[in-house]
C-alpha cells in the first residue's frame, strides 16, 4: 500500500502529523492531529503490530478524525488527535519506551493530550507522565479521573432513554427488551441501569465467568448464545462489545427497533448507516452514545480536578444531544450518522467564527 501523506493530509483535513523514532528504546510512532479548531487534540494512543507504515499511519488518521467528531458533539473544547504506536503490545512494552513517548508528546507543548486506547494501559501512561504533562486517564493513585467504564455506561444509559423517547414516544424503559451484546465493564454497568428500570435483558458473552458474575447477581437476566443475540425478539439491542457488528449479515437478522450501545465503529462501513435508516431502525451513533467516558477525561484537563459528579452531569447532556440527532435525522431524512457529524462540523464552524473577533490575552 502506497500512501500519498500530503494528499492524504488534505483529503482527511488533518493538521499536523508527527513520526517519532528513538533508537534507544526502538519507539515508532506516529501523532496524528486532525483539528485544533476548538482546542487542542485530545485523543488516545493505540499500540498494535501493524503490518506496514502505512497502516499504522492511516490507523492514526482515521482514528484521529474521529476524535475531532467525537470531541465537538460530545461538547467539549478539545480538537481530534491520536497516537499509534507500532508493536506488539504482549512483548514490546517497556518503561523506557513510554518514557520516550512522553517526551514527544511534552515537544507538542499542550496542542496534544493523550493516555489510554486499545494496547496500553493506565501504567504505560505513569512511565509516560515522568517525562510529560499533557497526558489523561491515570489510574486514580496517580491523579487520574478514575474507571471511564462507569461515565460510559451512564451515557449509554441516558441514550438508550433518549432513543426510546424518539422511537417510542416515551423514555420509560419498564417493560421494554434490551439485548445486550457483551457484558465486560461497560456492558454490566449498563445492564444494572436498565434493571433499575425494571426493563427485559436478554445478555450473551463469549467469556462464561463474565454471564456468571452478572447471572449470580441478577437471575432475571435470559443468557443466549453469542450468535443467536442478532435474532433475538426485542426493543433495543446494545452492543457492547466489538466493532463492525452492523452489518450486511448481521442488519439482515434485527428484529430492534433501536440500536444504542458502547462499542466503537459499530458500522462495518457507512452505507450500513443508511442501511438502517431505509430499515427505519433508529441507530444511536457510537461516538455519540459512548462519550461519557471522553467527557470525564475531558473535564478532568478542563477542571484540573476531578469531580464524578460533574462529570455525570455533564455525561447527562448525551440524552439532548442526542435527541437533537434523531430530530435532525427525521427532519432532513438522513442517517442519524449524518445528523451527527452535521453538529460536530457546525459546532466547530460556529466556534471559528467567534474566535475572528479579536480579544486581548
Ligand atoms: P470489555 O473488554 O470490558 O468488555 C467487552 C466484553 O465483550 C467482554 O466481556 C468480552 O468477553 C465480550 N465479547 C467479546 N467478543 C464478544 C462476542 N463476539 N460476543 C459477545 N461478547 C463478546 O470492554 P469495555 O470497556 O466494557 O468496552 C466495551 C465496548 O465499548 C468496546 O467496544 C469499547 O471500545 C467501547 N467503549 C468503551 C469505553 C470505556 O470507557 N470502557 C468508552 C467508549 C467505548
Amino acid at each position: 500500500m502506497k500512501v500519498d501523506i500530503f494528499k492524504e493530509m488534505e483529503d482527511h483535513d488533518v493538521e499536523q502529523i508527527v513520526f517519532n523514532y528513538d533508537k534507544a528504546t526502538g519507539l515508532k510512532s506516529i501523532i496524528a492531529i486532525n483539528d485544533t479548531t476548538i482546542g487542542p487534540a485530545l485523543g488516545g494512543c493505540r499500540m498494535w503490530d501493524y503490518e506496514s507504515e502505512e497502516e499504522a499511519l492511516m490507523d492514526a488518521i482515521r482514528l484521529s478524525v474521529g476524535m475531532t467528531y467525537k470531541c465537538s458533539v460530545a461538547g467539549t473544547n478539545f480538537g481530534g488527535g491520536k497516537t499509534v504506536i507500532m508493536g506488539d503490545p504482549k512483548k514490546d512494552k517497556s518503561e523506557t519506551l513510554f518514557r520516550a513517548l512522553g517526551r514527544f508528546v511534552q515537544m507538542l507543548n499542550g496542542r496534544y493530550y493523550t493516555g489510554t486506547d486499545v494496547g496500553t494501559t493506565g501504567q504505560d501512561f505513569v512511565y509516560a507522565s515522568q517525562e510529560s504533562d499533557y497526558l489523561v486517564g491515570l489510574p486514580e493513585a496517580y491523579g487520574g479521573s478514575g474507571d471511564t467504564a462507569i461515565p460510559t455506561a451512564y451515557g449509554v444509559y441516558m441514550g438508550i432513554k433518549a432513543a426510546a423517547k424518539s422511537a417510542f414516544g416515551d423514555d420509560t424503559l419498564k417493560g421494554l427488551t434490551v439485548a445486550v451484546q457483551g457484558v465486560g465493564k461497560v456492558g454490566t454497568f449498563v445492564v444494572e441501569h436498565l434493571l433499575k428500570e425494571d426493563a427485559k435483558i436478554i445478555v450473551c458473552d463469549v467469556v462464561e465467568e463474565n454471564l456468571v458474575a452478572l447471572t449470580d447477581k441478577y437471575p432475571q437476566v435470559k443468557v443466549v448464545d453469542p450468535e443467536a443475540i442478532y435474532e433475538q425478539e426485542c426493543d433495543i439491542f446494545t452492543p457492547c462489545a466489538l466493532g463492525a457488528i452492523l452489518n450486511d449479515e448481521t442488519i439482515s437478522k434485527l428484529k430492534c427497533k433501536v440500536i444504542a450501545g458502547s462499542a466503537n465503529n459499530q458500522l462495518a462501513e457507512p452505507r450500513h448507516g443508511k442501511l438502517l435508516h431505509e430499515k427505519g431502525i433508529l441507530y444511536a451513533p457510537d461516538f455519540v452514545i459512548n462519550s461519557g467516558g471522553l467527557i470525564q477525561v475531558a473535564d478532568e484537563l478542563e477542571m484540573q480536578d476531578n469531580n464524578h459528579d460533574r462529570v455525570m452531569a455533564k455525561t447527562r447532556t448525551i440524552y439532548d444531544i442526542l435527541l437533537n440527532i434523531f430530530n435532525l435525522s427525521k427532519e432532513k431524512d438522513i442517517p442519524t450518522y449524518e445528523a451527527a457529524n452535521r453538529l460536530a462540523e457546525e459546532r466547530i464552524e460556529t466556534i471559528a467564527q467567534i474566535k475572528r473577533k479579536y480579544v486581548r490575552d
